[in-house]
């Protein structure tokens, strides 16, 4: 490499960093909130947004540069193992897929916070990410330790993609454009206010913006999905200068069969419980009958708590919202932070029994696994349950099961 061209690498490089640096520092703090603002849009904050229950500032480069200092003197993140990877179960996926008002709700863990969701005779994938790096550019940035559990070209057809906010591990422009290219059509794609531009600029044009609590629908085989952005605690920005200028929020999906809630990223606050309370009508017994919490990328506490949930408060937040069963993501994929990559579920195992929650009501997966649930209209949903003809049977111990999870028995 000539001399010339390396300098420019590191340059290049720097700069990423420090788009990355901004990511997670300097920022201008929204104006406050009008005392004639209604409740429904007391987070527009002029041309910025603002959380519900924290008056966000970000803590600006010198205290970036304070947590990167001593990550590199504590040398932070300790090596570790990424989380566990399994080959994906791609005839199971392939055949509910196509199984119509018979589809088994499933989730599928394909690393961070992708995830695949099949319910109600829909496709949703959350916050895909399948770049070898979470970054502006390719060549620097947290790098993958893992990789996806399902390659783009391997998913069945999606038909709605929701994105969770800007930041580069949950809005990654390569692979929603490659979506967009799917066989049978683009999904529908379904943003945060403000990020529709993002994708537009791209190249998409199925995109839906939604503001908190508002509504987009998607038609499956069993009916009407609706998919609700709801508040979370979390921020945006993917340069120097746009800190907070596009919202951030997570999901909650109410298929004809079940009910699922999405967090994408975020600190622990009441809107959890605010988000249960408001759909309690829509719950059945309550509460979700699935959630996706983020698990990791919580330390230094001092730096990441308003921001990012640790697995403690993630277990908080799963009882909040009633959750029956909930999925540990954002974890063991990039490593972002100063914990290892395998501590999240370490910690999370602690955390659950100090609250006394029972095994199997808050796991993780191996990358690549596949989870059935049972549907919350009393039938199994598992290989072998009664019905229209089943996708290719997977999981013999979930037949007749009284409660979800079933964790499908594998071949291999
Ligand atoms: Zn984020
Ligand atoms: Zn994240």
């Amino acid at each position: 490499m000539t001399s010339r061209r390396r300098i420019t690498q590191q340059a290049a490089a720097w700069a990423a960093a420090l788009a990355l640096a901004a990511s997670a520092g300097c920022s201008t703090r929204p104006p406050p909130a009008s005392p004639d603002a209604p409740p429904e849009v007391v987070h527009h904050r002029g041309d910025r947004f603002q959380n519900r229950y924290v008056e966000f500032e970000t803590l600006g480069t010198r205290a970036f540069w304070r947590w990167k200092f001593e990550q590199w003197r504590d040398g932070l993140p300790p090596p570790s193992p990424p989380a566990p990877r399994v080959a994906a179960d791609h005839a199971f996926l392939d055949a509910n897929a196509a199984a119509g008002a018979a589809m088994q709700t499933s989730v599928t863990w394909i690393g961070h916070a992708t995830a695949l969701v099949q319910m109600g005779g829909v496709a949703i994938l959350t916050d895909p990410i399948f770049s070898e790096r979470a970054s502006p550019v390719s060549f620097a940035g947290p790098k993958r330790a893992q990789p996806p559990g399902l390659a783009l070209d391997q998913l069945p057809r999606v038909d709605a993609v929701v994105v969770s906010h800007n930041h580069y591990d949950h809005c990654d422009l390569p692979s929603l454009v490659a979506l967009a290219k799917q066989r049978g059509g683009s999904p529908l794609f379904v943003v945060p206010l403000g990020l529709r531009a993002l994708l537009v600029e791209a190249g998409i044009d199925r995109v839906v913006e939604l503001d908190w609590w508002q509504s987009t629908k998607v038609e499956g085989a069993s009916g009407p999905v609706e998919i609700v952005l709801v508040p979370v605690q979390h921020w945006s920005g993917r340069r120097l200068d746009d800190r907070m200028r596009t919202l951030w929020g997570g999901y909650a999906v109410f298929a004809p069969g079940g009910s699922f809630y999405f967090a994408g990223d975020t600190g622990y606050s009441p809107d959890f419980a605010d988000a249960r309370a408001r759909f309690a009508p829509r719950l059945v017994d309550g509460g979700f009958d699935l959630a996706l919490l983020p698990i990791g990328a919580y330390e230094p506490r001092w730096f990441m708590k308003l921001s990012h949930m640790n697995p403690t408060e993630a277990v908080q937040a799963s009882i909040d919202l009633g959750a029956k069963l909930t999925v540990g993501i954002h974890w063991g994929t990039f490593p972002l932070t100063d914990e290892a990559l395998d501590q999240p579920p370490k910690d999370l195992d602690a955390a659950r029994v100090a609250r006394g929650l029972r095994d199997g009501s808050f796991v993780v997966l191996p990358i690549g696994e596949t989870l059935g649930l049972l549907d919350r209209r009393g039938e199994a949903t598992v290989a072998g349950a009664a019905g229209p003809p089943p996708p290719v049977p997977r999981s013999e111990p979930g037949v007749g099961q009284a409660a979800p999870p079933v964790r499908a028995a594998r071949d291999s």
